[in-house]
């Protein structure tokens, strides 16, 4: 039952391109679904707080208007849903998005508010909410404005792949935050006399020290990159991330759990152990996680001269390029300076690369047998 349900949601958002148009009703079905399931994760963030919500979150359940936005969201699912319904045949997506409304609100009238020792292994599904909500607002319409490839849909080959590796790391945010600054905060820990450094650095202003982390932070990346390229165990991790076989601002999220334990505590030590303020260290996680989704995204953003000087989406795309010349070259992150510096920047002029992922494709689809890869490997 649950199965087949399943299958009629999906092949319902998978719809070919012409059941798809305004007023096919395929619109309001996704974003009713997408609403009715937002509301039951921050419900259930709000009445078991510490089991699924994240505590830097907090403060959200404690505004007045939280129940007043919860309801806002609730009725604008529910409308979306009877447009749905009326415009379009299939009404499994709005018939789905009221059963989960008619949940959320049976939830809220019978489980109290209960607050849970908050604990780092918590599942932040209010995170994994707002994040794809925000990420999804400000990149959808993007790659609808300025689409490099304009026939690619919203549900393409493998999005619940990479939807799966999206939710992962968001609601594990919190226990990958603790294990990515565990080394950080080792260094830190034990280099108490850099504290005159540390002042100096802090006292710089604002800009210039998220450029410095940029840069500090992407030649730590760029090595890092670069032996997961090279080194056979490495590679089969990072293989997992090579494997999409297309691009949009999804695609990024598609990174083994270890690579991203790894990647992140590595670049994240010189940050913390040079001592830059913390709304720098705030300023540049929020850029580096817009410029990750970006790069990835399907545009056609190609400005001539900010080429040599900034990463952009053609860039990381010869990185992921199936074409032969396309392998390990573009390792940087933020400025292809490094890649210049170290023999490995390709970018032929005005070209895209013809399609993504590892030639032969070994890498098998599903997130755990993607999990399984490199030990198996
Ligand atoms: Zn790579
Ligand atoms: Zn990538």
């Amino acid at each position: 039952m649950i199965h087949k349900l399943r299958l009629a949601i999906r092949n319902d958002l998978e719809a070919p391109e012409e059941a798809r148009h305004f007023g096919s009703g395929w619109l309001s079905g996704v974003a009713a679904l997408v609403l009715s399931i937002a509301s039951l994760c921050l419900l259930l963030g709000e009445r078991l707080q510490g089991i699924f919500s994240t505590q830097a979150l907090s403060p959200l359940y404690a505004l007045p208007q939280f129940t007043l936005m919860l309801q806002v969201l609730l009725v604008a699912s529910f409308l979306l849903a009877c447009s749905n319904l009326v415009l379009r045949r299939n009404r499994i997506l709005g018939f789905t998005a009221i059963l989960l409304v008619l949940l959320t609100i049976t939830i809220a009238e019978t489980l109290n508010a209960q607050a849970a020792r908050a604990s780092g292994v918590a599942l932040s599904l209010d995170w994994f909410v707002l994040n794809i909500l925000l990420t999804g607002l400000l990149f959808i319409p993007l790659e609808k404005l300025f689409g490099r490839l304009t026939q690619q849909a919203l549900f393409r080959d493998e999005w619940r792949e990479d939807l799966f590796y999206f939710l992962i790391s968001s609601v594990f945010v919190q226990t990958l935050t603790l294990f990515t600054l565990a080394p950080a905060m080792t260094i830190v820990h034990h280099t108490g006399d850099w504290a005159t450094l540390r002042q100096t650095i802090a006292s710089q202003p604002l800009w210039l020290q998220v450029i410095e982390i940029m840069f500090l932070t992407d030649f730590v990346q760029y090595w890092f990159h670069r032996a997961f390229h090279q080194v056979p165990f490495l590679w089969g991790f990072h293989a997992v991330h090579h494997s999409a076989k297309k691009m949009d601002w999804l695609a990024g999220s598609r990174m083994h759990i270890v690579e991203i334990v790894g990647l992140r505590s590595m670049t994240v030590v010189p940050m913390y152990a040079l001592g830059f303020a913390e709304s720098a260290l705030h300023l540049y996680i929020l850029l580096v996680y817009l410029n990750a989704t970006f790069v990835h995204a399907n545009v056609r953003f190609n400005v001539e001269w900010l080429k040599p000087l900034i990463v952009t989406p053609r860039f990381h795309h010869w990185h992921h390029g199936i074409e032969k010349e396309a392998i390990d070259v573009n390792f940087a992150i933020h400025f292809p300076l490094f890649d210049k510096l170290f023999g490995t920047y390709y970018m032929p002029k005005n070209q895209w690369p013809s399609g993504y992922g590892i030639g032969g494709h070994p890498v098998p689809n599903g997130y755990w047998k993607q999990f399984m890869y490199p030990f198996k490997k």
